[in-house]
């Protein structure tokens, strides 16, 4: 067989977990360079700056979501698919094993976590074959943040503030501005779209996730669809939805559209979002030893530029000495006093939780007192090592899944803080006022950013859960994170929604 095949599929999941291709490198550089500093933007767009090159230096995830592995491979004729197949699973296994990827294979049934990212589905590998002599493996690694804000649209339809999209070219371009607007901050913005139209419900998934195998960077050879891709960069940078949701001057960094034909009576636009965090890479390999001889995206091996001067990655949070500190447990007195807008810095004790300590905490009690304290919607990647845990990756998740628990576990426990990002809705924000809470936005993909601001790790309840889904116990130092809602009936999120609602409508229709 190919002696050199599964290290080098190992090196491919590596580098591509941990290391941002120099397209992407350059978009996000260009969104850096158009926010002030001080600004909400400007202050994400640092540490996620940072971030990427934490990320680079330690080979460790860029976020902790290392999202559902998608391999596009090309093999000459004669080629063993089945016994590839076998290694590039083999080699997720292990990718898994040394920290490179998150466990996030999950039983739908029973929810058990595989923990080796290994399962029915996971992971997708596609084969084709081709007439070239080597062969190509792509990866994508793209998380559920950002999965979740993907969107099909069955044309005719009515979009919220913009009217209705027709079966044309127009009617393309108001639904990927509208799954742009509807995205806000939840898939961890500014992201890139690549979207089919036509196909069935399936092939224009399929399609609309191989257009982000596309380099940012690229023009379409379909002049339609290239006037239609520079139109939506254009208009939805003027949506100033912006980092995070926060609002600022760029909600996309990229936008590519492929065609399928369709059925007669179908007519299907849709659309994948991509975060910020857009791992794509690829190899080609000589087809006798599997060994790589390119890499696809990056010019060869070498190290990447890093986006930042080290001394400003080694200073930490851009702070504006504005920033409020906060230890835990905290009081109500202390919510009180925050509103939207603040920055504070978080010590002290902190809890993860996420989908399944939700959905535990609805029916039992938690397995330690919340009276005051700081919960972290976060699904970490860690390791243990001589007996004890330590966290490589620990960015906040998407809150948004929690808004139908969160409201009820803040009353009935005394949660005082909530971490996580993209927001949450009217149901919570009625709880914060209620009970005395507050939501703070946390920088979503910045997992090696947030992963320095945790000293220890002191315990984990809830292990049954499967790792990202436990309840760790974790000692903070000065994690930094804005007051997005606050216990005054205040939403930045809702501001942002709104104001950028309004700008969608007015953008002109065109022939
Ligand atoms: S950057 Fe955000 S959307 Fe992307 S994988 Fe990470 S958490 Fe998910």
């Amino acid at each position: 067989m190919l002696p050199g095949f599964f290290d080098s599929m190992v090196a491919l999941i590596t580098r591509t977990s941990t290391d941002l291709p120099p397209d992407v490198r350059a978009a996000m550089a260009s969104a850096l360079a158009t926010e002030e500093p001080s600004t909400r933007a400007g202050q994400a767009l640092t540490v996620i700056a940072q971030n990427i090159d934490q990320a680079e230096s330690c080979e460790g995830p860029i976020c902790q979501d290392t999202g559902m592995p998608t391999f596009e491979v090309k093999v000459p004729l004669g080629a063993n698919q089945i016994w590839m197949r076998h290694q590039i699973r083999e080699a997720v296994a292990e990718a898994t094993r040394l920290g490179k990827l998150r466990p996030n294979s999950v039983d739908s049934i029973t929810g058990e976590n595989s923990g080796n990212n290994l399962g029915p589905g996971t992971p997708i590998i596609h084969f084709d074959q081709w007439e070239a002599p080597e062969i190509e493996v792509k990866l994508i690694l793209k998380g559920g943040g950002c999965e979740n804000t993907n969107a099909q649209y069955s044309l005719p339809s009515e979009l919220d503030h913009l009217g209705r999209a027709d079966r044309n070219l127009e009617g393309v371009r108001k639904c990927i501005l509208h799954a742009v607007w509807k995205a806000q901050g939840k898939g961890c913005s500014p992201g890139a779209v690549g979207v089919c139209v036509g196909g069935d419900r399936t092939s224009g998934y399929l399609h609309a996730k191989e257009q982000l195998f596309r380099t940012l960077d690229d023009t379409n050879p379909d002049p339609r669809l290239a006037e239609i891709e520079s139109v939506v960069m254009d208009e939805a940078n003027r949506l100033t939805v912006g980092p995070m949701g926060f609002s600022g001057k760029t909600s996309l960094i990229g936008c590519k559209i492929g065609a399928l034909n369709r059925l007669p009576a179908s007519f299907f636009v849709s659309v994948a979002y991509d975060c910020w965090a857009f791992r794509r890479l690829g190899v080609r390999m000589d087809a006798t030893t599997g060994a790589i001889t390119s890499w696809l995206y990056r010019e060869g091996s070498a190290p990447s530029q890093p986006m930042l001067d080290p001394a400003v990655v080694a200073a930490g949070f851009p702070r504006t000495g504005r920033e409020i500190s906060l230890e835990a447990p905290i009081s109500e007195a202390q919510i009180r006093s925050l509103k939207v807008g603040d920055v504070v810095l978080i010590s002290g004790r902190m809890f993860t939780g996420r989908d399944a300590v939700h959905a535990h905490l609805m029916k039992h009690e938690p397995p330690v007192s919340l009276q005051g304290a700081v919960l972290y919607h976060c699904g970490p990647v860690v390791s243990k090592a001589d007996g004890a845990w330590k966290v490589l990756a620990a960015g906040p998740t998407t809150s948004i899944r929690e808004e139908p628990y969160q409201a009820e576990i803040l009353e009935r426990y005394g949660v005082r803080v909530v971490i996580g990002k993209g927001g949450m809705g009217p149901k919570t924000l009625a709880g914060l006022k209620e009970s005395g809470g507050v939501y703070l936005n946390a920088v979503g993909g910045a997992a090696q950013f947030y992963a320095r601001c945790i000293e220890r790790v002191d315990d984990v309840s809830l292990m049954e859960f499967g790792t990202p889904e436990a309840m760790w116990h974790l000692q903070v130092r000065d994690f930094p994170a804005i007051v997005t809602m606050d216990s005054h009936g205040n939403s930045l999120h809702r501001d942002v929604e709104d104001a950028s609602g309004r700008i969608l409508a007015t953008l002109l229709p065109r022939p």
